[in-house]
């Protein structure tokens, strides 16, 4: 690109954040220079959307801006560490300032809320693609990981699961307007669980982030932690659209195996049971029980009648436990 294209970007892209004093010199320069807190760890992440894989061909740009910052913001969350500063890769087609401008008002909406600044990126031309890189802290010892759980651990969920994957299927009768609204919204402009990741720091024994769906990110903290676990569907936490549409089809894969509903899976030792209350008070996300971690190894889901539910899902190897 020319360097008149660079300008326009940095315009847009230059005061993203909320000016931390622990940026020593941020975007415009060869790097950026960073001072961390004395003690912390960095927790480091970055994840890429590819327009036609990730998200439509032709997005909302504002809200793009959000969700590319969201995911990345998650994944912090599910780390349980604070979050800071982030750099921004942009691949475009053409640089056009107005899709510019609504794309840098999403981000940087959502990075002034979570207290984080972009720091720098890239551009370059090409097909359309946005990667982030998300830095954030965490105490030593302190940080979330997805190995910890233990038999007898809680299995337990930020939010409500399937409505991102709702508002990509056909709309149908009995979904209002309101309804239709908030599915798009929760698919477009996901809130990271950034506060509740933080709080359960000294409460969970592991956690990760709802991005491919609750049974395979549940998955990846059973592999790691070498134990399974059983979930009853009753108690996945669900919003009203979500649960009509459970009532009339019984499709449990929705809230099961659709992604890109950036919740927190977290396992929590049964004597920590009574700080979740604590929790519910100092968060707004909701925070449900949905199950319990066992010594058998495998993900064993029981329907509401209690029989042992099956899900067909292609690509998902972690039902090997005994029904
Ligand atoms: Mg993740």
């Amino acid at each position: 690109m020319s360097l008149s294209e660079f300008d326009l970007i940095r315009r847009c892209f230059s005061h993203c954040g909320n000016g931390r004093s622990d940026v020593l010199l941020g975007v415009g320069d060869d790097a950026a220079l960073l001072q961390p807190p004395p003690d912390m760890l960095l927790a480091v992440t970055q994840d890429t959307l590819v327009a036609g894989v990730h998200f439509p061909a032709d997005p909302d740009p504002e809200a793009l801006g959000h969700k590319s910052l969201a995911v990345n913001l998650s994944d912090l969350a599910a780390m349980g560490a604070t979050p800071a500063w982030v750099t921004l890769g942009l691949t475009l087609p053409q640089p056009d300032l107005r899709w510019l401008d609504k794309f840098s008002v999403g981000l940087c909406a959502l990075a002034v809320r979570h207290g984080v600044h972009l720091v720098g990126g890239d551009t370059t031309r090409g097909p359309l693609a946005i990667s982030v890189t998300a830095v954030g802290f965490v105490p030593p010892g302190a940080g979330l990981r997805r190995g910890g759980a233990r038999a007898g651990d809680l299995v337990c969920l930020t939010g409500t699961l399937g409505d991102a994957g709702l508002a990509l299927r056909a709309p149908s009768q009995d979904q209002s307007a309101d309804d239709r609204d908030y599915l798009r919204g929760r698919l477009q402009r996901p809130s990271p669980r950034v506060d509740a990741g933080m709080r359960l720091r000294p409460l969970a024994s592991a956690a990760i982030d709802v991005s491919d769906g609750l049974a395979a990110d549940l998955g990846h903290i059973l592999d790691a932690s070498g134990v399974g676990a059983v979930v009853e569907l009753a108690r996945i936490p669900c919003s009203e659209p979500v649960r009509r549409y459970l009532s009339r089809t019984g499709d449990w894969s929705l809230p099961l195996s659709s992604g890109d509903d950036y919740e927190l899976c977290f396992t929590l030792p049964r004597e920590r049971l009574s700080a979740l209350d604590r929790l519910r008070a100092e968060t707004d996300c909701g925070v449900t029980v949905i199950g319990s971690i066992t010594e058998d190894p495998g993900l064993r889901l029981l329907d509401p009648d209690a029989r042992t539910y099956r899900l067909e899902y292609p690509g998902y190897d972690h039902f090997g436990g005994t029904p």
